[in-house]
């Protein structure tokens, strides 16, 4: 049997430039009207029991070349459980893959994916259990439904959101481990949470991006982190629509879910360049921040992205714009695509049940500032009001 490599599937993504025997040549494709591309996902048949070398060769000028040194393809022979590949090397700007498949048919990936049936699957699920309500915010421009999950009673108002990029797959895992905990009726945590919050969440921002096989874009090849200050129906429909959603019920709390890959570690990035930034607005995502890292091996804060000045923020990201037009807690969790190098896992690297374990801890985290929160609500109320 020769060796056939396929992504003509949900979030498939990849083109075969040459094959010689069990060496094949392969590139990303970039997202549909845009320029960015990293991520990958496609089968390999038929060699099963062989040494193959699969080599992407366009990876230096993908989107995030640093992503690529000291990261590892990502195999499952099932599509369940995900195995890093030890044979994954970089150098010259290409992506080579080593190794020998167990089956003659196994699937790779940039990390392993969250497809759009299991997102159907999980929202599905969630909506038919009691004290959850289930809402459309709105349709993507390939047709598909912007799902919105309401849990809890409380005076709160909690948004999470994710995959605004597509090929962060990590974080529709998040939303699966936040999810179950927060529907857990036995876990004392969510049990208050829900008394005292009431949690809007979008499991997946970009479901046409996810399908497509993007990286970060939308059908339009917008991204859709750069769209929250003016979205629009032809570019950005959903932001457009999450964030009319919110002028009517406003965030105290939100979190937007990614993926980063190249800082191999778990960081918060938050809103200190906004214009209007409060010392009690600040010193709540530092609490929430430096709380998280307490109850979280794998958090920590001394990594991340670069803090702008006062003023400098970049007002077309969600966490900025909702922490300026709602004064909100904002913040956006990036995880690794390779791994958390203070406490790193050689089998599976950064993995789908470590994302969710990941959001247990920040429900937890959330649990713990609740009475900052509460006092916060007060003074932030009038912020609104007066923006009303
Ligand atoms: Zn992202």
């Amino acid at each position: 049997m020769s060796i056939t490599i396929s992504s003509a599937f949900d979030a498939g993504n990849i083109r075969v430039i040459s094959q010689s025997g069990d060496t094949v040549e392969l590139e990303i494709v970039t997202d549909h009207l845009s320029d960015f591309y990293q991520w990958f996902h496609f089968r390999l048949a038929g060699a099963g029991g062989r040494e193959v070398t699969l080599k992407i060769t366009n990876c230096g000028k993908s989107a995030y070349p640093d992503g690529w040194p000291g990261y590892q393809a990502c195999m499952s022979l099932d599509r369940e459980d995900w195995v890093r590949v030890p044979g994954t090397s970089f150098a010259d700007g290409t992506l080579t893959i080593r190794f020998t498949p167990e089956t003659d048919c196994v699937w790779l990936a940039y990390f392993a994916p969250y497809s759009m049936e299991r997102h159907h699957d999980l929202v599905s699920t969630v909506a038919a259990l009691p004290g959850v309500d289930y809402r459309i915010l709105g349709q993507t421009l390939d047709g598909q439904d912007i799902d919105c999950l309401t849990i809890g009673e409380g005076e709160l108002t909690v948004w999470l959101y994710a995959r605004q990029h597509p090929g962060e797959s990590m974080a529709e895992w998040w939303m699966e481990g936040a999810l179950e905990k927060l529907v857990d009726s036995d876990d004392p945590v969510s049990r208050v949470l829900r008394r005292d919050c009431t949690f809007h969440i979008v499991p997946n921002m970009n479901p046409d991006g996810s399908r497509r096989g993007h990286l970060r874009t939308n059908a339009a090849g917008t991204n859709l982190n750069r769209e929250w200050h003016n979205p629009s129906a032809e570019k950005s429909p959903e932001v457009l629509y999450v964030r009319n959603a919110m002028d009517e019920e406003p965030p105290l709390f939100a979190m937007d879910i990614h993926g980063d890959e190249a800082i191999p570690a778990n960081f918060l990035a938050g809103f200190e360049g906004i214009p209007s930034l409060t010392e009690r607005q600040s010193e709540l995502f530092k609490l929430f921040s430096n709380t998280l890292e307490r109850v979280s091996p794998d958090f920590q804060t001394r990594q991340g992205y670069e803090i702008p000045p006062k003023g400098q923020a970049n007002m077309s990201m969600s966490t900025t714009q909702l922490a300026e037009r709602f004064g909100a807690v904002s913040m956006t969790l990036e995880m690794p695509f390779k791994d958390n190098g203070d406490l790193p896992d050689e089998i599976y690297g950064w993995s789908p049940e470590r994302s969710k374990y990941l959001a247990g801890a920040c429900l937890d985290a959330l649990h713990a500032i609740l009475p900052e929160l509460r006092d916060y609500a007060a003074v932030r109320g009038k912020k609104v009001e007066v923006a009303a």
